[in-house]
This record gives structure tokens, sequence and C-alpha cells, in this order.
């Protein structure tokens, strides 16, 4: 009999109970509620696999925070300034780690592979020792149990939790293995004792690049943890194929192997060829990333391909990977149209689809039967109106050389800008957003249930635009902005008015902590009916004299944010995103609109894991933003805007985007991301954050003038623009007020000196 699986579930509940709690905890530090609310959805989860019809069920995938901290936490590789608060209260120990609190700093966030998840970084350094505290799994585990559920532990690999961490020292994480070996020996054993049968070890690290001595490192890693007094121990791999590492992760002495079928559909033939077959063939068939139900046209072929050679006894079915990545449920999306949401599957109706494709394998009729069904009803979603829009097709079609062109080049154009513009050197400007004020949230959310009406709201907005041109001009800034009060979310706003979307209600994935987003769907050709920005801007623009900066989301950053269609290429949908957002930027110009940004945060999230699709994908990508910008006159002038400092591998593609100017992150890394300026001479302008606008904390004047003399080090003083880190909407204007102000007045001190 075929067995069905998956390797972790989101955590956050499906309606987002777990965001609730913690903030609850947050505000009045009563844990109990927290506990018992983290603990019913752990079992809900289990409960809800188990009713979809999987035998085995994943725990210690739950985490109150992230599943790397966790790991940290379960072998003790916690930094010293953290200690005496995790002795004293675990708890408030665990979420100073994730997020601070007023003494101690966090750990770093970073992303999760290509997902729009962030882990928090573990700290280590040479000589770190470890040591096992196994009470969460084992807990998890006994609770599951407890139930009647066969159940296996998950836990972040050794050789990837070393990869994933940073080393305070410099040294490298992976000299660390030896010491941290026996702590993760001594995790099986207690599992083991306890009754565990199975543990996964996610090694996600194996779908990349890996160098002699890593691929050396999980030889020794799993060489040291195959004893008998163990659990059986999957192996799982996620996010891609294992290429070069295929034979070395079908050589470690484990007991099963998970593999990504979806993404790496192609390595199924070696995977059969290589692992031995008494192993257990985990065979992720079902994507764990996306929301659409999956074709049983591509899938059955894969399944008949193992049946073909290996017995089912060692066959598991699961997602592709965890699906923390997906929403939970598609039947609660009543609003969208019914054959939309027939298109669709959630975290538990991908649970449900791996039945089926189990009991198909098993010789059921009716689940046969309802795969066939699932066929029909896809193939007939090509016919639906707006998955097909013949002009959209042509005009991508008919794209030319010229599209990406603007009419001059970047030395020309700043000629001309300047003087169009007037700005002084060091020319200072925001980002876009201005706090969102409860005023303005409270205006959204009433005229949303209908209690507010369209000439109210917009009054409210209006009121709100001026009120931040005032104060932009009342503290001397350069470049103005609009501030953004029109939009809840930079993608969705876009998402809303354009053709080819659709937006659940309850479609939430978590990006870090008790953060989630809630990713619009683009099912159709994407289309512009009407121009989205302009009338805004151009109310704006007619407050003041100063120039006012346009502001759109760049067809990447839409594209990335967005559950994409699978019935159509990435980058297809990418240029059909660029034409929408060119013909923006063109009305944009036309209503007079000098300086305009597209903001691209999520260019670089997008980079495949393999170096070798880098290029492929950067040149897409390039080209997309290119498209959005081309054609447009020499004196307007286009920003883009980065949320990120590491620049070093994407450089010369930043570059490629010919922008006039960029802002980019990089108040919390101390102007680190110049040295990617160092050696490589960008032609365009630049305005590294000078103010990390994460954190409530008002920097001081001299912290500014100081990072922006540290950018002149490497930049010429006619490239630098002063600007904070990112947008403000997350910020009051209690601190927005004094920290612009002193950023004024910083670039102000600068100039004299010039
Ligand atoms: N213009 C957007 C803002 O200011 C940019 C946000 C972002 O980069 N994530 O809010
Ligand atoms: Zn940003």
């Amino acid at each position: 009999m075929t067995h069905t699986t998956y390797l972790g579930f989101p955590r956050i509940g499906r309606r987002r109970e777990l965001k609730r709690a913690l903030e609850n905890y947050w505000r009045d530090g009563d844990a109990a509620p927290l506990l018992d609310t983290a603990k019913e959805l752990r079992q809900r989860h289990w409960q809800l696999a188990h009713a979809a019809g999987i035998q085995i069920v994943a725990v210690n995938d739950f985490s109150l925070y992230d599943h790397v901290l966790d790991t940290a936490v379960l072998f003790d590789a916690v930094p010293d300034r953290y200690r005496a608060l995790l002795h004293s209260d675990p708890l408030a120990g665990y979420f100073a780690m994730a997020r601070g609190n007023r003494e101690l700093h966090a750990l770093e966030m970073t992303k999760w592979f290509d997902t729009n998840y962030h882990y928090i970084v573990p700290e280590l350094h040479a000589g770190q020792r470890f040591q096992l505290n196994a009470n969460k799994p084992l807990a998890e585990w006994l609770e599951a149990h407890a139930l009647g559920l066969h159940a296996r532990p998950v836990v972040l690999g050794p050789v990837s939790f070393l990869l994933l961490s940073k080393t305070i020292d410099g040294s490298d994480a992976l000299h660390l293995l030896d010491a941290l070996i026996p702590a993760y020996a001594e995790l099986l054993e207690q599992l083991a004792q306890a009754g565990v049968t199975w543990i996964q070890l996610d090694e996600p690290c194996l779908v990349q690049d890996l160098d002699a001595a890593t691929q050396q490192a999980y030889v020794a890693a799993y060489g040291a943890l195959a004893n008998d007094i163990s659990p059986k121990r999957l192996l799982a791999t996620y996010f891609g194929g294992l290429g070069e590492n295929l034979a070395l992760a079908a050589s470690l002495p484990v007991d099963g192997l998970h593999v990504d079928l979806v993404r790496a559909p192609e390595q199924l033939d070696t995977v059969l060829s290589t692992l031995p077959p008494h192993r257990v063939l985990s065979a992720g068939v079902i994507d764990g990333r996306n929301i659409w139900r999956s074709h049983p046209e591509q899938v059955l072929p894969l399944l008949d391909k193992i049946t073909a050679s290996r017995s089912t006894d060692h066959l598991w079915l699961a997602p592709s990977c965890s699906l923390l990545h997906a929403p939970i449920d598609a039947s609660q999306e009543t609003s969208l149209p019914a054959h939309l949401r027939s298109w669709l599957a959630f975290a538990q109706q991908k649970l449900e689809e791996l039945s089926l494709y189990a009991h198909t394998l098993d010789g059921n009729a009716q689940a046969k039967h309802a795969l066939s069904e699932q066929a029909a009803l896809l193939a007939a979603r090509k016919q639906t109106p707006g998955v097909h829009k013949s002009d959209v097709r042509a005009r991508v079609n008919a794209l030319s050389p010229q599209a990406t062109q603007r009419r001059s080049s970047l030395a020309h154009r700043r000629r001309v800008q300047t003087d169009a513009l007037s700005l002084p050197p060091l020319p200072t400007t925001t980002i876009g957003s201005f706090p969102q004020t409860e005023t303005l949230r409270h205006a959204r959310a009433e005229h949303r249930a209908g209690r507010v009406d369209d000439g109210a709201y917009e009054g409210v907005l209006r009121e709100e635009i001026e009120r931040v041109i005032r104060f932009q001009e009342s503290i001397g800034l350069d470049v103005l902005v609009h501030g953004e009060p029109e939009r809840n979310d930079m993608v969705e706003y876009f998402g809303e008015q354009l053709d080819g979307f659709a937006f659940t209600r309850h479609g939430w994935v978590q990006s870090y902590g008790s953060r989630c987003v809630k990713p619009p769907i683009i099912w159709g050709d994407v289309a512009r009916p009407q121009p989205m920005t302009v009338r805004w801007s151009r109310y704006a623009q007619s407050l003041t004299d100063k120039p006012v900066k346009g502001m759109l989301t760049g067809p990447v950053t839409v594209l990335q944010w967005s559950f994409v269609r699978d019935d159509l290429p990435r980058d297809q949908v990418c240029l059909q995103l660029a034409l929408a957002l060119r013909d923006e930027v063109h009305d944009l110009e036309n209503g007079g609109i000098g300086v305009i940004q597209i903001d691209e945060p999520a260019l670089r999230e997008g980079l495949p894991i393999r170096h070798a699709e880098h290029a492929a994908y950067l040149d897409w990508a390039v080209r997309c933003f290119r498209i959005a910008a081309g054609g447009t006159s020499d004196a307007t002038q286009i920003h883009t805007h980065m949320c990120y400092s590491e620049f070093n591998d994407i450089i010369e593609a930043v570059a490629a985007l010919d922008a006039d100017v960029i802002s980019i992150e990089s108040s919390r890394s101390r102007m680190e991301l110049l040295h990617a300026f160092e050696d490589f001479r960008y032609p365009g302008s630049i305005g590294p954050g000078v103010y990390d606008i994460h954190s409530p904390r008002v920097p001081s004047q001299a912290e500014m003038v100081d990072l922006l003399e540290r950018a002149l080090t490497v930049l010429e003083p006619g490239q630098l623009w002063v600007n904070p880190d990112c947008g403000l909407k997350t910020r009051g204007w209690k601190e927005t007020e004094p920290a612009l102000l002193a950023m004024v007045e910083a670039a102000k001190q600068l100039r004299q000196s010039l």
C-alpha cells in the first residue's frame, strides 16, 4: 500500500489564530493563552491531515516563530547575550532572539531559499558548544501519539543548519560539525527511546551548488548518525533538483529520501536508478509552493514510472516541500468565482489530492475517476474568458528590442534631469509611503465595508496627501512623494486594478513570525483597463512646486509576490505586467510627473537557487523592468528601490536596469553594501538608506552624516542621494518627523563641505 505524508504544515491557522495569540502575548506577557492556541492548532492540523487520508503526520514542524530558531534552541546554539533571560523566562528569551526587546536586539533574519518566508539566522562562533534539549520535538510527538496518530518529527538537518547559520568571527560554520553531531545523535537516541520510528531530517541545502568540503560534511555527518539506536531517518530535499549532489544524497546511510519532483521531475530517472530499492522514496509530486490543483496528466506518469521500478511498500507520496508556503483551505474562499475556486488547492486540498493519487496507485477506481474529472476540469480552464487575451498576447509577441531602451544614455539624461528638476547636490527624498495612521486604516475599512462612500473616502485621502506634502515642504525635502495613503499593500493595490488578478479572503502565508502576506492570484492574462495611480500623483503635484515622485510597484515584484498561474511561463506573465506598467509610466509622464519610482524590492529574491540559472532569470527580469521604464523622455527621472543590501552578485543586473537613481537598504549593514560599488563603477545615482525604518529608534543627524561620509568614500558626490532605507508606512509620525528632519539636516551639513 502506498503511504501518504507531508513535510510540514502551515502554522498560522486558517484564521491566523497564531498571529493573534502571538500579538496578545507580546502585548500582555500572558503565556498560557498562546501555548493553548499553539497546541490547539497543532492538533487541529494533524487531525485535518488525518481526515484528508494522510497516514503519517509531521510533528515539530510547528513553531511559535521560526523553525531555524527552534533548531538553534534545540541544540542550545544561543548567543550569550540572551542566556540570562532564556534561563529566567524561556519564552521571553526565545522572542528576544526572534524580534528583540528593549535591551536586546534580535538575531538577523533572512529569506528561506527562494521563498518569501524569512528565517532567523543563528549566530555561531568558533569553539561553539552544543547541548541538546529535546523537549519540544518530544512533547509534540507525544501529543500526536496520544491522539493515536502515526507521527514523524521534523528537524532541520545538521549540515543545512550550519550552512544557514552565520558565524560572528568569520570562521567556517562547517568546522562546528564535529561538535554538533553528538547532539544530533543524542536527539535521535532520545526520540528512539520515546518510541519514535521515523525522523525527518531536512537538508534543503542539498539542492544548492555545493563545494567538495560541504559534500564531505554530508558524508561525515550522516555517516556518524547511522546507528541502531536511532529512528529511521528520512533525508528531505526540496526546492529543486539534487543535480550533481544526487549520487551523494542517494549514498548517505539513511532509510529514506524525499525528492522534489515538481521543480525537478527530470531527476526521477536518476533517483530510481541510484536509490537502493529497500530505501523509502518519498516522492514530492504535488507542488507545495503554489495554490493550483495538480495536473493528473503530469503526476500520473511519474507515479507509473516509479511503480514500474519499485514496490509501493517503499513509496511515500508527499507534496514537494513543506506546505508552509501555501494557505490552508481553499474551500473558505466562497467569494471567488466558483470556476476559479475549483482550480485551487491549498494545503488541505493538496493533502486530499495526495490521497487520491495513492488510492489510484492502489487500484481504487473511484479515486481514478476523480482524478480524470480533475484533469477535465483543468483542461476547460483554457477556454475561460480572460485566461487568454489575444490582444495581450499579440502585444507581448510584437515587443521589439527597442521597447527596452530609454532615448539617451544615462550620462546625458543626468544632465537633462539636473536642469529640469533643479535639485541641490545630495538630494533628499523618501521611498514612498508615509505612516499609515489609525484614521487612514479606519477609513479604508469603513469604505470597504460600504459604510463610508467613495466621496468621503477620497476626501480623507486627499487631506492626508496634502498633509504629507506640507510636511515634506516644511522640513525641506527635495523630491516629494504623495505618501501612498490609498494603498493597502504595494502589490495588492495594483493587482486590484489589473485584469487577470483575483484576491482571496483567507489565503494568508507566513512571511515571518506573526507577519503574513496574502498574495494575489494571477489567473489570467494581465491588462490595465485604466490608469491606476495618475490622479493621486497629479493631485499631489498640484499642491507643490517641488517635484513629486510617482510611485509604482515593478513587474518582477508584482510577479514574485503573487501566486502565479501555472499555465504560462513566468517570464511571459512578467512581460504582460511590464507592458501594463509601461502604460502607467507613460500616463504619469504625460500627466506632468517628472520623477517616477518603480519599486523592485523582490528582484533579488527571484534569483534561482542554482547559479547556472541566474543569468537567464536576470535577463528577463531586467528586460521587464526596462520595458516598464522604456521610451520615457530624457527629462523623466526613473528611480527604483530595493530593500536589501546584498548586491555583489547582482550588481551588473542592477546597473543594467538603467534606472537614473536607485535607493537601497544600507543603514543596518552600515554601508557594507558599498563594497559592491568599490570594484564596480555604478553609472547611475544611488541613495543608500541612512536610517533603518524597521526600528522605532530616531537616528541622530551625526549618525547619518557619518553614514553619508562613508558612502562618499566610494561614490561621487554627484551620485549620492539621501533617503531612508524603505517606506515609512509601518512607522508612526512621532518618530518619522524628527528622523526625516535630522536626515534633511544631515544632507545640508554635508553639502557645505562638498
Ligand atoms: N514605495 C514603497 C513604500 O514606500 C516601497 C516598499 C518596499 O520597498 N517594500 O512603502
Ligand atoms: Zn523597501
